[in-house]
């Protein structure tokens, strides 16, 4: 075996495993996100112990985003459930048959795991749960697991300011990776690759983020959450096959928003001037939950902002994560 016994860091020529060092307490700081202890390979840990060798490769790496709400009102305090843990960690596994990694874990010691790590860190406040997987340098049939836990602030209740806010989009002048080359379908950190450039660009032009066309030229998704539009009074969404992701919020939405919230809802294609012509358009997502999008290229979506489609999705979408909705208990589980 090669073992390298120097390498150039910046302008030096130093120790690998100095390097190691360094780079593992620049990546993972002492309270990552406010965060004092993530779960890594089998253990709790403090969040600046979290250290592993520069060397790793890191290009085929995989990761979930799943969030807990609090109880009975997500701008609250208290007890903590997690949102469709059961969806999030099949498409985990999803993401590692594509990369080819396996998972020495079971299910149920991820829960535990996650569990764990929310009461270590004491949250009692709503909270973004990320596994993140990846092939470890000296046997890349192995994986290092980590899973990082930190509060955040919900765009969801009701008058909540946050929702509100003017949000100006662009279309990206970059497409969406194709199925063909990077598939989207697989949440790997090499598709964020593509995200960063679209977010960049929109940032330099002085708006507020991106929507991707694929590779066709039809709407695909955003940089990070699917795209809902509203015309006519229907809910409208791109297909699996625009290149997007396989989004958990989406297929909740698209179940609870025609069966119980009686809103007529169809999977197509989207052209860009649709887009344009929308009465409304929403971003959703784990992450971005339901943020509504004002303009696109400048073009004012519809005449009320945020809509009241839009609203009335979030408001109820809202209550089914706090476990307000009797029947859709069963996506929630204990943090
Ligand atoms: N698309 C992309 C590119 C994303 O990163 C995300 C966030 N995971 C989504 C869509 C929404 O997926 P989900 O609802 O499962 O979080």
């Amino acid at each position: 075996m090669f073992i390298a016994r120097s390498c150039v860091f910046g302008s030096k020529l130093i120790n690998p495993c100095k390097l190691a060092f360094i780079r593992g307490r620049f990546l993972m700081s002492a309270a990552f996100h406010g965060a004092k202890f993530c779960w890594m390979d089998g253990e709790i840990i403090e969040t600046d112990k979290a250290v592993v060798s520069a060397m790793e490769p890191i290009h085929l790496s995989i990761f979930e985003g799943i969030k807990a709400y609090v109880k009975n009102d997500v701008n609250a305090s208290g007890k903590l459930n997690i949102f469709q843990w059961e969806s999030h960690v099949a498409r985990l596994w999803r993401s590692a048959a594509v990369c080819g990694m396996n998972i020495p874990y079971a299910g149920e010691n991820l829960l535990e795991a996650t569990r764990k790590t929310v009461r270590a860190n004491g949250f009692s406040t709503n909270v973004y749960i990320q596994p993140r997987i990846w092939p470890r340098a000296e046997a890349p049939k192995d994986v290092h697991f980590i899973i990082p836990v930190w509060a955040f602030e919900t765009v969801l209740g009701r008058n909540n300011p946050r929702f509100s806010k003017q949000r100006r989009f662009i279309i990206s002048s970059w497409r969406r990776i194709a199925s063909d080359a990077l598939p989207p379908q697989a949440k790997a950190w090499a598709n964020y690759g593509n995200s960063a450039l679209a977010m960049r660009e929109a940032e330099r032009l002085g708006y507020d983020g991106a929507i991707f066309l694929d590779n066709r030229g039809f709407v695909s998704e955003g940089t990070g959450a699917s795209i809902m539009t509203v015309r006519n009074g229907k809910l409208i969404t791109p297909p699996v096959s625009a290149s997007i992701l396989e989004s958990v919020t989406r297929e909740t939405l698209l179940r609870i928003v025609s069966e119980d919230l009686g809103i007529p809802v169809e999977v197509r294609d989207i052209t860009r001037v649709e887009l344009y012509a929308s009465d409304e358009a929403f971003l959703c997502g784990t992450g971005w939950e339901i943020t509504p999008i004002t303009s696109i290229d400048d073009l004012p979506l519809g005449d009320e902002y945020p809509g009241v489609v839009t609203k009335r999705i979030s408001e109820y979408y809202a209550d089914v994560v706090a476990g307000n909705v009797e029947k859709h208990k069963e996506w929630l589980i204990s943090a």
